[in-house]
């Protein structure tokens, strides 16, 4: 069985490649599914079920990624197989998108504070698409001295920099419950980032999650290794939830992650697709 990609990133969100170019891409790499999985929006999602439907032997899935935090800490949830047109979900995103707004309009002051003003329609770009810190770094990188957009993140915009305005975020719950409206099952993203990532915290988080309804978790992931992907995968059949894996792939705005391939070690099973859509039926 060939490989999938449960977890990437188009220009609709803070990826650079179109949903089109995701699609070829897939199919070009050998890949029999890919869900596109954008921050906040869904907007993506009709270009890249089209485009698509020319690889017959690379099937697109919907998904979406929801930022949320719990205590402390940052947790991504995506959904995959959501209904696209769902008013409720759309609602939802709709309302984390205007936060992102006011966000970027804060961030926007912060930089010219310190001597960084950037230009906001630019950053805007056309239409409604949900502004994050990778659209700062692009610009930040276009018209100041920096070295790679990771240089920027490193001096101005990641946590605890100058110009770095935290995100009101919902909680868990409330991301799984609008995925589960949408009909889509609801996945824990990359469990393994940052300082707090041992195996018993990794482990009650799960149960905690799947208490308010989280289908599966992140299994294989660019930059995990192998033994991180087992180590998730105890913890996944110990808690009853189901796998999920993908790239995270942002085309150029993270260079060193490739489609489907990750750093180059990365390889999700083609096994894991059934259980997650059988899953999504289910929850219809
Ligand atoms: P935001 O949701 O606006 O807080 O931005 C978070 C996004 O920034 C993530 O989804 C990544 O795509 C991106 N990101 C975070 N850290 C880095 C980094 N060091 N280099 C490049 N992109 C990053
Ligand atoms: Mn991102
Ligand atoms: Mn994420
Ligand atoms: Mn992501």
């Amino acid at each position: 069985m060939k490989n999938i990609d449960l977890h990437c990133h188009s220009c609709f969100s803070d990826g650079c490649d179109t949903p089109a170019q995701l699609a070829e891409s897939a199919a070009a790499v050998g890949l029999s599914a890919l869900a596109l999985t954008d921050h906040d929006t869904v907007a993506g999602l009709e270009e890249f079920r089209r485009a698509g439907a020319a690889f017959p032997g690379m099937e697109t899935i919907a998904g979406v990624e929801i930022s949320t935090t719990y205590g402390q800490k940052e947790l991504h949830i995506t959904g995959l197989f959501i209904d696209p047109a769902n008013p409720f979900l759309n609602g939802f995103l709709g309302d984390l998108r205007r936060e992102r707004l006011e966000r970027a309009r804060a961030m926007s002051a912060r930089l010219a504070a310190i001597g960084y003003p950037v230009n906001m329609p630019e950053l805007q770009g056309s239409g409604a698409r949900p502004i994050g810190r990778p659209h700062f770094a692009r610009l930040l990188a276009e018209n100041y001295r920096f070295a790679s957009i990771a240089e920027v993140f490193d001096r101005l915009l990641k946590r605890g920099c100058p110009g770095y305005v935290p995100r009101r975020l919902p909680p868990p719950e409330a991301a799984i419950d609008a995925i589960h409206r949408a009909g889509g099952c609801a996945i824990w993203a990359h469990p393994i980032s940052g300082p707090r990532s041992d195996h018993s915290w990794i482990n009650r988080m799960c149960a905690k999650l799947r208490g308010m309804g989280l289908d599966g978790v992140e299994a294989w992931y660019s930059t995990f290794s192998p033994l991180q992907t087992d180590m998730i995968r105890e913890v996944a059949g110990r808690q009853r939830l189901l796998c999920s894996g993908g790239s995270d792939y942002h085309g150029e705005n993270q260079p060193d992650i490739m489609l489907g391939r990750g750093r180059g070690g990365l390889a999700v099973p083609g096994e894991i697709l059934e259980p997650l859509r059988q899953r999504s039926l289910e929850l219809r």
